[in-house]
């Protein structure tokens, strides 16, 4: 089977903020959004260092299966998280979401996701979602006891349940899904998906120029009256030429 390889294009607005505290990483086989919160120059920093850990493994060679080496990236973001808020008090409760598709050599996404930042698919026309968010809007539609209308209009929509916050023994949970050649991914922050509804992000993402759907989707978040900042970054999945697998192994 030929390799497959992401194509990335990110954009990244402050929106209606005075900072802008999400952060995005895109490699041929590693795509990643973070969503930081926090005072002081918390939200920026954690954001920074959950996607500071996925860097990391993006620029190595693996030493165990991909599975095990992204979710000990993701702890590894969760724990310098931690570490940094120990030594630097003033960041005292600082944390990110995290959502990373990594692209395995036999043709998976492995999905991490933690917190409301989400990944879409686009295949054949038709998106879904990859992603559950970890918010308590989300638990409240899964409850029955609130539509996704609601949800999107809910006061306390951007409470999330869980995050990258330094805490020991992070559970990190993957999902699995078979990806082909042809699939556009789609990762962006609450920023986006809060203002524009799925049929709508579908809509945009049926334009084939990356850059030019990248910053259409941005617009249309700034005109719907986003006030948080807006991240997408859009990958496009393609068979490599050369047949060099993704991830080499260590030596
Ligand atoms: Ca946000």
């Amino acid at each position: 089977m030929p390799a497959l390889v992401l194509r990335c294009t990110a954009r990244s607005d402050v929106g209606g903020r005075e900072n802008n505290e999400d952060a995005l990483f895109g490699s041929s086989r590693l795509v990643a959004v973070a969503d930081g919160v926090g005072g002081a120059a918390g939200g920026e920093v954690a954001s920074g260092l959950a996607i500071q850990a996925l860097v990391a493994l993006d620029k190595r060679r693996l030493e165990a299966p991909l599975e095990d080496e992204l979710r000990q990236a993701v702890q590894a973001g969760n724990d310098t998280v931690g570490f940094v808020t120990a030594v630097r008090p003033e960041l005292a409760g600082m944390a990110t979401t995290l959502t990373a598709i990594a692209l395995s050599d036999d043709g998976h996404y492995l999905i991490a996701n933690i917190g409301d930042s989400r990944a879409y698919l686009l295949r054949a026309g038709r998106l879904q979602r990859l992603t559950r968010d970890g918010s308590l809007v989300q638990a409240l539609v899964d409850r029955g006891a609130l539509t996704e209308a609601q949800a999107r209009l809910h006061p306390h929509r951007s409470v999330v349940l869980s995050a990258l916050d330094g805490a020991a023994d992070k559970e990190v949970a993957l999902q699995q899904v078979q990806a082909r050649v042809g699939d556009r991914l789609l990762l962006c922050s609450d920023g986006l998906s809060d203002v524009i509804e799925d049929a709508a992000i579908a809509i945009q993402l049926a334009e084939p120029d990356r850059e030019r759907c990248a910053a259409a989707l941005v617009e249309a978040a700034l005109l719907a009256g986003g006030r948080d900042n807006i991240s997408v970054l859009i990958a496009d999945v393609s068979s490599g030429e050369d047949a060099d697998p993704a991830w080499p192994p260590a030596l």
